[in-house]
């Protein structure tokens, strides 16, 4: 990229070179095998955590990395520079692990977080329901208290991970009239009576994510599954987006460096018209918008990943950081499809991949819209 960065340490630097060497060896060969089962399989996940690469800013009393933001940034790059799609880990570690490590208690920690890190326990959150997504408050799962237990009713849906979860935290009502000071977050274990999986989602992209549909038909889980406190869930949710949000707009500052980088190779290579297809002032110019825009977007980046790591990112930075990035990289990926001609549109090219794959990133963690709201809000 041409900018010198100094955001990273050594330690993280030495940590991209194990990170590295785990997605060419034991992930990106198997890619078209996942893509085509629609997950991936258990003995890579317990790969991945033999290899410390789970739940990198857990604490290392429960089996995690005890490394910071820099580390899970560096998993991420490396993730996007391999080309993978489906194995979610990040989701694991990055967004779902924190919500036990910060508000979960001591027992809680003891017991899930362990395998969790090590990879036999895979984790999901089930806050999308079929009729509300960016509506969080409008939740209509219940969790009713019965003696030491709760009861949870309810239906959920785009759940990642969701076929391969073996712990779920779900967002639900304990209190159906309290409006966001009725939620709360339950643990479920998926092996609760009452508790079943619905088909797996035909997406657009990222085939080897187990997106799924989830269902609740009285599950009876003990009360110490609650996280934290009762009516708290939707606080907790608040201060734990901003990582979600930020993990997201990471993932797309590095995928836009990548597919440039593809991109021109492609163009420097193909002919028409007697010439390359760089040749033309066209491409030149579409690929020094796209170089500008990649800068930009890696200066923000870095910039928001020093506070963050510093624990000083807001959710107003971090929905700034998640448009910006998303939306620059589907503008970019939709130009860098079409200069690819036909081969653009092959799912064998990475950057056809990236341009499906990708597109998500404006819709989930939060859409473009909502972030644009959040952002008004300090205008
Ligand atoms: C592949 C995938 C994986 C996912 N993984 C998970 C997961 O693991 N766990 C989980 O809980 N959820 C997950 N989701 C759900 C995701 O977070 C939601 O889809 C997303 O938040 C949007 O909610 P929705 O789909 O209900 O859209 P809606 O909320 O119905 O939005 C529809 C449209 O209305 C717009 N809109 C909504 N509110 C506003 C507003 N205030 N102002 C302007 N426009 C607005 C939206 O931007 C959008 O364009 C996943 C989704 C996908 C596609």
């Amino acid at each position: 990229m041409q900018i010198t960065r100094t955001v990273y340490r050594e330690d993280h630097e030495m940590f991209r070179t194990t990170v590295r060497r785990f997605f060419e060896k034991e992930c990106a060969p198997r890619q078209s095998e996942w893509d085509h089962a629609g997950r991936v399989d258990r003995e890579t996940w317990l790969k991945a955590g033999r290899e410390g690469l789970l739940c990198i800013t857990i604490p290392t009393e429960y089996g995690g990395g005890g490394g910071d933001f820099g580390h899970v940034a560096i998993f991420s790059e490396e993730y996007a520079r391999a080309g993978l799609s489906g194995p979610g880990f990040g989701v694991h570690s990055d967004i779902i692990a924190p919500y036990i490590a910060r508000v979960g208690n001591e027992e809680q920690k003891k017991k899930w977080l362990p395998g969790c890190c090590s990879g036999e326990t895979i984790l999901a959150i089930a806050m999308t329901e079929p009729g509300t997504g960016s509506d969080l408050k409008a939740v209509r799962a219940t969790a009713r208290r019965e003696g030491n237990e709760y009861v949870i009713n309810g239906s959920k849906t785009f759940i990642s991970n969701g076929l391969n979860a073996d712990l779920i935290i779900v967002v639900c009502k304990t209190d159906p009239n309290a409006g966001a000071k009725g939620i709360s977050l339950i643990v479920v274990e998926a092996d609760r009576a009452g508790f079943r999986r619905g088909r797996k989602l035909e997406k657009l992209g990222q085939y080897a994510q187990d997106t799924a549909e989830l269902f609740f038909d009285d599950v009876r889980v003990p009360a110490s599954n609650l996280l934290g406190e009762e009516g708290k869930g939707f606080a907790y949710l608040m201060g734990e987006l901003p990582q979600e949000r930020f993990s997201i707009a990471v993932t797309a500052a590095a995928r836009l460096e990548v597919a440039l980088e593809q991109t021109l190779d492609y163009v420097k290579d193909r002919r028409a018209f007697g010439q390359t297809v760089w040749d033309f002032q066209n491409t030149k110019f579409k690929l020094a918008d796209i170089k500008a825009q990649a800068i930009a977007v890696r200066l923000m980046i870095d910039h928001y990943l020093g506070e963050h790591m510093r624990r000083r990112l807001t959710l107003e930075e971090s929905a700034i950081a998640k448009l910006y990035a998303t939306e620059a990289l589907g503008k970019a990926l939709d130009e860098m499809v079409q200069l690819h001609g036909g081969y653009g549109y092959m799912l064998e090219y990475p950057v056809a991949r990236s341009f499906v794959d990708m597109r998500v990133n404006r819709i989930y963690g939060g859409t473009s819209e909502v972030m644009r709201d959040l952002i008004s809000r300090k205008l």
